[in-house]
């Protein structure tokens, strides 16, 4: 595996590897790799030629200080793993690399995703994972990007922003949420879990099956709210927990469209996020 900490390097060493017909897929990652991460690795090497993968705690995107602070960070394992899992580039880029002095980080019109459920909660969130893929798509230059259903807002928004910058020769590409075996969503901010929180934490998933188990039977508020309380019994203090549009996370008009539910909740101070489709 090559590792580059340069974006000059990287996207002439890519070019060069383009120019010889190669494909490029490309994920990228905050690193503290789980198996999740794992899968977009392998789901990029299954379609290209070239997988790269980048790590970069991207600062735009966290609006609380203190969570980007206490990021998680294990180069070390995170090396290891995709060394193991076949990856061909590492992209490790300092700050100065993504957002060179001078640069004008662009503003993208995301419409009403930029202010619904995690946008309303985290605001600026979104602007930034734009700033941060935006940088580094133009560094990479993939044909195909690998992205985790586990973020299902943000997949949204990359998609609007591919549209919005009008790449229409990157192809998205969304791997399904890979999960412990009790059913909680990996991530790397479960590294952050104490034990009892790690064990509350599953409620989260057990959640999104009641709601999946009890579509239809009873009202979208009165599941939302029965759900919320389940959490709250457990200790959770919840942010939300929503039946929207599959299509585009509008409350729930039309019950014959796709739709999924979706969960943010605190337990032990780390806030968490999941979903479920429910198609
Ligand atoms: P992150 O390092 O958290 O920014 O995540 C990098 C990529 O991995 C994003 O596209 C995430 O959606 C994806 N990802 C994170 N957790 C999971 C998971 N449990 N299953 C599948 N993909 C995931």
């Amino acid at each position: 595996m090559r590792i580059f900490k340069r974006a000059d390097a990287l996207n002439q060493y890519l070019s060069i590897r383009r120019s010889a017909g190669e494909t490029i897929g490309f994920a990228p990652t905050m690193g503290a790799l789980h198996a999740g991460h794992m899968a977009l690795i392998e789901a990029c090497r299954q379609r290209s030629a070239i997988t790269v993968c980048s790590i970069f705690i991207n600062p735009t995107q966290f609006n609380n200080p203190d969570d980007f602070r206490h990021y998680p960070v294990t180069l070390e394992k995170d090396l290891e793993a995709l060394l193991k899992a076949g990856c061909n580039v590492l992209f490790l880029p300092a700050e100065a690399e993504i957002y060179p002095d001078g640069y004008q980080k662009p503003h993208y019109d995301l419409g009403a995703l930029e202010t619904l459920l995690e946008g309303a909660f985290r605001p600026g969130h979104f602007q930034g994972v734009c700033q941060v893929v935006d940088r580094l798509l133009q560094i990479v230059l993939p044909n195909d990007l690998h992205m985790g259903q586990k973020d299902f807002q943000q997949c949204m928004v990359v998609k609007k922003m591919l549209e919005l910058t009008t790449r229409t020769d990157v192809n998205l590409h969304i791997t399904p949420t890979l999960r412990e075996s009790d059913g909680l969503a990996m991530s790397s901010r479960n590294l952050r879990l104490n034990e009892t929180a790690r064990q509350q934490a599953p409620a989260i998933h057990q959640a999104l099956q009641w709601i999946q188990q009890n579509l239809g039977t009873q009202s979208v508020e009165s599941l939302e709210q029965q759900a919320t309380d389940q959490l709250a019994s457990k200790g959770f203090a919840v942010d939300y927990v929503t039946i929207r549009s599959a299509e585009n996370l509008s409350p729930v008009t039309d019950d014959t469209k796709p739709k999924v539910a979706l969960v943010a909740a605190s337990v032990g101070g780390i806030r968490l996020i999941d979903n479920l489709p429910l198609y």
